[in-house]
């Protein structure tokens, strides 16, 4: 098929009317039009969490929040980047965590707002990745660090549940926290850590 036997639909990005190939994403579909955006956009893959838009689509008028460079546009949709700042106070060194007896109590110190989570699902349902994010914060609360972070593992934080979240839990960063501290306290495997010794005794080289 040639480009101009492609076919062609009709959307609506940030305002702008736009004809464009349905194989487009909706950033590319920009571009096609001549708009050149760049912000919010990073990537391109999906994984840096930059691009978020919310999206209805033709016959609904239900909204969901999508990444713009994984999401192909559609006939009739309607697409709106969205740009906010994405503050975190969560701060904090793994290295003042003496051991895993200390992790629950610094969890609670650096996120006191967890247990205040209302379980009202705004997080989850703003994911893009469809983590089961209010999941993950009820299981961090309550000390399962090593599961709250498996649940977390496609996050791209893309801070969409940091922004639904109305008691500023900020979820993405307990997914973060929760990653870490499990990695931080986790034994090392025995072949890495004879490796490690072996370069350290210059018995092992790394080829240039
Ligand atoms: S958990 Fe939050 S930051 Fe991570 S992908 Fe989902 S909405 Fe984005
Ligand atoms: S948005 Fe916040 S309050 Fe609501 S379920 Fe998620 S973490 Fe809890």
């Amino acid at each position: 098929m040639s480009e101009s036997d492609e076919p062609l639909v009709n959307v609506v990005i940030d305002g702008k009317s736009i004809t464009a190939p349905a194989r487009l994403s909706t950033i590319q579909a920009l571009w096609h039009a001549g708009y050149p955006r760049v912000k919010s956009v990073g990537c391109l893959e999906g994984v840096c969490g930059s691009c978020r838009i919310m999206v209805r689509r033709a016959g609904t008028a239900e909204v969901t929040m999508e990444l713009g460079c994984q999401t192909l546009i559609e006939e009739g949709m309607e697409v709106s980047f969205l740009v906010f700042p994405t503050p975190t106070h969560h701060t904090y060194e793994l290295g003042e965590i003496n051991n895993s007896w200390e992790v629950q109590a610094h969890f609670n110190r650096i996120f006191p707002e967890a247990d205040h989570c209302r379980h009202c699902s705004g997080c989850t349902r703003s994911c893009p990745k469809g983590i089961d994010v209010e999941k993950g914060v009820e299981l961090a609360s309550k000390g399962r660090f090593r599961e709250a972070g498996e649940l977390f593992i496609e996050c791209v934080m893309c801070n969409f549940c940091m922004t639904a979240c109305p008691e500023f839990i900020a979820p993405n960063h307990v997914g973060i926290f929760a990653r870490r501290v499990t990695a931080y306290f986790h034994i090392r495997p025995s072949n890495l850590i004879n490796r490690l010794e072996k370069l350290a005794r210059g018995e092992l080289q790394i080829p240039e």
